[in-house]
């Protein structure tokens, strides 16, 4: 008899209880439901952008930023004798150095005209775009070519006419993802040394 009543005694606690040791145990699950969360989330925000902030390899190496990114303002072109937009940075380098890849990419365009010379155009992961201009005609890679980050496009010329005081350069411009001209120089992280 003493047991039954020890096991109504605690029937009777679990009765009056009951109900806030699941209400407890519930809080309680909540609690670590939204830690794991918080967790997950500091995590993440600590690993994104390390992953997809890749530090771009140069275009050309040991050159010299000739003419900077003009993209509003208007900067005289001492070769058409007139004042122009930019869309680029002119990087002065001798004729036949390499002109790499700045990132990972998709070659989406190569062409030749009398005023930007040979131009390879390469799509990016990230959605940007990277222009080369002024490129010998003998490039190495192909519409719809996969380019790794310092793969080797082509090599420096005088071939852009219109810019034909630059000498032999890389004219290198760049668009973001909404297809907007950036300045690659700050892309790039390229000190003015104007
Ligand atoms: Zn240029």
């Amino acid at each position: 008899m003493e047991n039954l009543s020890a096991k109504q005694k605690m029937v009777n606690i679990f009765k009056k209880y009951g109900y806030y040791v699941i209400l407890g145990f519930l809080a309680l699950s909540l609690i670590i439901t939204l830690i794991i969360v918080a967790v997950n989330d500091n995590n993440k925000s600590n690993v994104e952008p390390t992953s997809t902030q890749v530090t771009p390899f140069m275009p050309v190496l040991n050159a010299t930023l000739y003419k900077d990114y003009y993209g509003d303002e208007l900067t005289y072109n001492a070769t058409l004798k007139q004042w122009e937009t930019h869309n680029g940075i002119d990087l002065q380098v001798a004729s036949g150095s390499s002109v790499y890849s700045i990132l990972d990419g998709v070659v989406k365009d190569v062409y030749s005209n009398v005023l930007e010379g040979t131009v390879v155009v390469v799509e990016h992961d990230n959605g940007y775009t990277s222009c080369y201009g002024s490129l010998d005609g003998e490039v190495n890679v192909d519409v719809g070519d996969n380019v790794s980050r310092g793969d080797e496009l082509g090599k420096v010329s005088s071939s852009a006419t219109a810019e034909y005081d630059a000498g032999a350069h890389l004219h290198f411009a760049m668009f973001d993802n909404d297809n907007k001209k950036i300045d690659p120089a700050a892309y790039l992280n390229i000190s003015d040394n104007k």
